[in-house]
């Protein structure tokens, strides 16, 4: 399926990007990355443990800023703004998942992802409304007032990629999403994945494992810091919108 030139503007650019650490001499983590993300692409970012993804990652997420080089997010050059601007740049654009879900305990779900839109300024009762939509959107809405103890690994990541996504963000990041799931739990998560994506949600997904990043349309692989490969799968076939179990 090809999508128009305007899906297609790039939301994501990187140029000469460099990441070191404090150090004599100084460590140096990323290398001169280059990489762009247009609207509606769902791409995986493979490597071997210690490659740098999670910094890339980070610095993907405006979660930290590079030592050199650009980053472009939706034509804001992120050098020219104020941390302010950024972290607000953060919460309503960019969704973030990752391996540990990070769920609050003593949160019933519902609750947990409408954390989501604590920055909205929303009342409460319109919160809930939008995590209670998001919830049905990713399977959950039978589990709506239980607590995180009460969930599986599957659902728990769930209720994360609910939480990334209630506010609607331009960006969905996935910190090896699979990583503490169980082989059919870890499926469920990137069918998930797979089915937000046809329905238009640009997501980056993190991965060592090699087999899942085959599996999507594009594979950026990173080797001891640097863009060893970049690649289109075009067998490719996108995920149907609808038909996933509740
Ligand atoms: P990956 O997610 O691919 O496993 P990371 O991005 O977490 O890799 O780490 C890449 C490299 O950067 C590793 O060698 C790691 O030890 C190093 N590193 C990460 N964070 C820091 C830090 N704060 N200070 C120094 N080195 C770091
Ligand atoms: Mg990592």
């Amino acid at each position: 399926m090809r999508l128009g030139n305007q899906q297609r503007s790039p939301i994501l650019v990187l140029d000469r990007v460099v990441k070191e650490h404090a150090g004599n001499p100084p460590l140096r983590i990323l290398h001169d990355v280059a990489l762009t993300v247009s609207r509606g692409e769902l791409l995986a970012i493979v490597g071997p443990s210690g490659s740098g993804k999670s910094t890339l990652l980070s610095l993907i997420g405006t979660l930290d800023r590079p030592t050199s080089g650009r980053i472009e997010l939706e034509g804001h050059d992120l050098n020219a703004l104020s941390d302010r601007k950024i972290a607000a740049l953060r919460a309503h654009r960019i969704g973030f998942v990752f391996q540990q879900f990070f769920l609050l305990p003593g949160l019933t779900t519902i609750e947990n992802v409408a954390t989501g839109l604590l920055y909205t300024g929303e009342t409460a009762r319109r919160r809930r409304r939008r995590a209670v939509r998001a919830l049905e959107d990713v399977g959950l809405a039978h589990r709506l007032e239980h607590r995180p103890g009460q969930l599986s690994g599957g659902e728990k990541q769930r209720v994360a990629i609910a939480r990334a996504l209630v506010g609607d963000p331009l960006l969905l990041l996935a910190d090896e999403p699979t990583g503490a799931l169980d082989t059919d739990a870890g499926q469920g998560v990137v069918d998930l994945l797979l089915e937000l994506n046809a329905q238009g949600t640009t997501v980056v997904v993190i991965t060592h494992d090699r087999d899942l990043a085959a599996s999507f349309p594009r594979q950026v692989g990173l080797q001891d810091g640097r863009i060893a490969f970049d690649t289109y799968n075009d067998a490719y076939v996108m995920a149907p919108a609808q038909g996933r179990a509740p």
